[in-house]
């Protein structure tokens, strides 16, 4: 598999630190609002990406944070006379919905900036005592000339930056050494959530919570870090400095960056007010129709939202659906024979298909490709099985297309009402999550059960179960 690396500005071949497994860090979004489809676009390339992996058998262990303190968290507040806590809280859980819309899946942890306070503490102070950071009257900054490799991911020319940037001196940050250092920890002003530290009462700057939080669910070095390209500087550049100069080892292997999802040829953002929200969306649309759109292009190539484009989405979706319940129609009717040495053959044929959509993903999850493979694969349906043919063999090529779409995140089927024995495999493997202390695989067991209308009961003979 080859993925391309932003900071070698190469594909490379994915060679994970650990063999059979990834460690994936994706940027999360600022929680002051309903998400809009701009920032949908990292979490559906990225949740690909990872399926992807899973698909080929890797154990992924994704992380995604939730940024819940932030100007723009605090304004909200004050704006709705309400606590940031509040603000943050709430569009967390409409990010979470929208999430499960869109078929994301959750995170195997969801940190909150809020929560990992302790860590980023240390971290600054651990900067501080190796001489990277320095304190101004209670704001801590990083001390970025220091970093000798400062600029690597985003190759720019640091010198051309700090004679032509002097806006980089925001206001209130004049204190600091140079243009280009950047906010570890600031003073609270009233009325602002804050946090005990030894410089001052405050918060954290954004760049220290990512690579804390990192640290903490992934360790010091990891496979994947990503986001949107808008991250790569200043965001991603500061998080290398951060983690790199405090854990002395290079930070992550592979840096993955989707290209911006536009409107008019404009990149779509809260602040130049072009932007429709997932939610707003949802109303006209299956989600299903969005996550179809976003893995229409490669994740690297800009994306210009359009009703035409959505409308393509629409038709091609359907005629994958299409394709499937026809064959679970035949399925209905068919014999119940052993597969015939015709239907061997064009198995074979059938499995070529996902070769070809397997090379797509190789090749830095080329999604457009690996969507043409299930085309073509539905085209081979449609044309070569028929009411003739064994329920095996029909009930082999639906699975494949099934199987291939849900790779994607693209549910291709109609959703059925889950057998017993599939409600009782599910509740096995939950059970054995828990064992393992995968608390994230048992909550989404519990809750694609109780999608389903399935609750559980944790007794003291095991666990029971009863359908709404
Ligand atoms: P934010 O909440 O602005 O920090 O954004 C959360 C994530 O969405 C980041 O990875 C951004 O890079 C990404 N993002 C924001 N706007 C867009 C857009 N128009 N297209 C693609 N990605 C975006
Ligand atoms: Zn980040």
């Amino acid at each position: 598999m080859k993925v391309f690396n932003t900071q070698t500005r190469r594909k490379e071949e994915f060679e994970p630190l650990v063999p059979g497994k990834v460690s994936m860090y994706v940027c999360g979004p600022t929680v002051y609002n309903f998400i809009h489809i701009g920032n949908a676009r990292p979490m559906i390339v990225f949740d690909t990406a990872r399926r992807y992996m899973e698909h080929k058998g890797y154990e992924v262990n994704y992380v995604s944070n939730f940024t819940d303190v932030d100007d723009k968290i605090i304004a909200k507040a004050i704006e709705e006379g309400v606590t940031a806590q509040e603000i943050s809280e709430r569009y967390i859980a409409e990010c979470k919905k929208d999430m499960e819309g869109m078929n994301v899946k959750p995170a195997t942890t969801h940190p909150l900036a809020t929560q990992e306070i302790g860590g980023m503490i240390e971290m600054i102070q651990t900067l501080i005592d190796k001489g990277y950071a320095y304190d101004v009257d209670g704001t801590v900054y990083f001390r970025t000339k220091k970093f000798k490799e400062y600029g690597k991911l985003s190759h720019k020319n640091l010198d051309d930056l700090r004679s032509g940037n002097r806006s980089l001196l925001v206001t209130g940050e004049d204190q600091k050494e140079d243009p280009l250092d950047f906010v570890l920890w600031k003073p609270k002003k009233e009325g602002e959530p804050s946090w005990p530290s030894p410089w001052s009462d405050g918060r954290p700057g954004w760049h220290i919570e990512c690579s804390v939080m990192a640290k903490k669910y992934l360790g010091e070095e990891i496979d994947i870090h990503a986001g949107g390209e808008d991250l790569i500087f200043p965001h991603h550049e500061n998080e290398i400095a951060q983690s790199e100069c405090c854990n002395g080892k290079p930070f992550a292997k592979y840096w993955l960056h989707n290209a911006f999802l536009n409107i008019d040829n404009r990149k779509m953002s809260k602040s130049l007010g072009n932007f429709f929200t997932v939610r707003e969306i949802s109303e006209k649309y299956d989600l299903q129709v969005l996550r179809f759109f976003m893995l229409s292009a490669h994740y690297r190539s800009p994306l210009n939202f359009s009703a035409e484009l959505m409308e393509a989405s629409a038709n091609g979706l359907e005629r994958i659906r299409n394709a499937v319940s026809n064959l679970g129609y035949l399925l209905e009717n068919a014999a119940d024979d052993s597969m015939t040495e015709e239907e061997q053959k064009r198995l074979d044929e059938v499995m070529a298909f996902e070769t070809k959509f397997d090379e797509a993903m190789d090749d830095d999850f080329n999604t457009a490709d690996a969507i043409a493979a299930i085309f073509e694969l539905v085209k081979y349906a449609n044309s070569n099985v028929s009411a003739g043919n064994t329920k095996a063999f029909i009930q082999a090529v639906r699975d494949e297309i099934v199987k291939l779409c849900d790779v994607l995140g693209i549910i291709a089927e109609e959703q059925q009402e889950l057998l017993d024995e599939e409600i009782e495999k599910l509740i096995q493997e939950r059970q054995e999550a828990r064992k393992a202390k995968n608390f994230a695989r048992a909550d989404e067991i519990r809750n694609q059960l109780l999608e389903q209308g399935i609750t559980l009961l944790d007794t003291r003979e095991g666990v029971k179960w009863k359908r709404a």
